[in-house]
């Protein structure tokens, strides 16, 4: 199906910009020396039972990989769909960014280590913490905390991997591991930086894109939650005309190549 015309209104990017206060900063930071003492007490845990359950961590760690690229699908996909950045806290923290990075994708390129990686950190320090108290007395105990430390691990290498696929000259070994599909390859994810952003929310590697996407899934996320509270995806994200349309379309049954362009940025 083509949309004729679809009418996106983006927030305006300085005041998505300023919205990256001196407290989100520190939020950031606090929630990067924490996960890093979870990860530390993980590691200190885990490491040595490595040489004796060589496969059955190696399992747990490639699992945790694809969970991870799922969970970056919906996080990413919550952040986009659902609230907007002027609710306290989660708002300037957790939502603000993923708006900014809709009106001005190139932005994530000029994010230094902390604004790059403070959010993940935040949302992996919960999971990372249980799967760290995970009892490590039998196999199965050892495969999900392996798992759990795997998830957290590349959660917070995600942003990462997605800053990377908008860099116009990342470094070569980088440029390997995309042709490789091992991080988030620039083409693959240009499909979700064409309006209205509906599509291919996995950052991590996105593996899960083009099945999630077939199988519909975040589309009949969406219409639950709409038939449940009335709220109108991506409302605030392209306002609420184009919100409209978006969800009354269905989708076609196969994503056609796009071509590398995003919507047109606004001043
Ligand atoms: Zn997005
Ligand atoms: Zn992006």
């Amino acid at each position: 199906m083509h949309r004729r015309f679809l009418e996106v209104r983006h927030r305006d990017r300085k005041s998505l910009r300023d919205g990256y206060s001196p407290a989100v900063r520190r939020f950031e930071i606090a929630s990067i020396v924490v996960y890093c003492g979870v990860m530390a007490w993980a590691v200190w845990r885990l490491a040595p039972l490595a040489p004796r359950f060589p496969w059955l961590m190696a399992s747990g760690f490639m699992l945790g990989f694809v969970l991870a690229d799922f969970v970056s699908g919906v996080v990413h996909w919550l952040a986009d769909t659902w609230g907007s950045p002027d609710v306290p806290v989660i708002g300037q923290a957790l939502i603000r960014p993923f708006r900014e990075h809709h009106v001005d994708q190139k932005e994530i390129t000029r994010h230094d280590f902390i604004e790059t990686n403070g959010n993940n950190c935040f949302i992996s320090i919960a999971p990372a913490a249980c799967g760290a108290l995970v009892a490590l007395d039998d196999a199965a105990g050892i495969f999900w905390a392996t798992a759990i430390f795997s998830v957290t691990l590349w959660i917070l290498f995600t942003n990462q991997f997605h800053k990377w696929s908008h860099m116009d000259a990342p470094p070569r070994w980088v440029v390997l591991l995309q042709r490789l599909n091992l991080v988030l390859p620039p083409d693959h994810h240009t499909v979700h930086h064409t309006a209205p952003y509906a599509k291919y929310y996995c950052i991590t590697v996105g593996w899960l894109n083009e099945p999630l996407y077939r199988l519909r899934f975040f589309q009949t996320l969406e219409w639950l939650v709409t038939a449940l509270t009335g709220l109108m995806p991506r409302e605030d994200d392209i306002g609420a005309r184009a919100a409209r349309e978006v969800l009354e379309e269905a989708p076609p049954a196969a994503v056609p190549p796009e071509p590398r362009v995003a919507a047109e940025p606004e001043i």
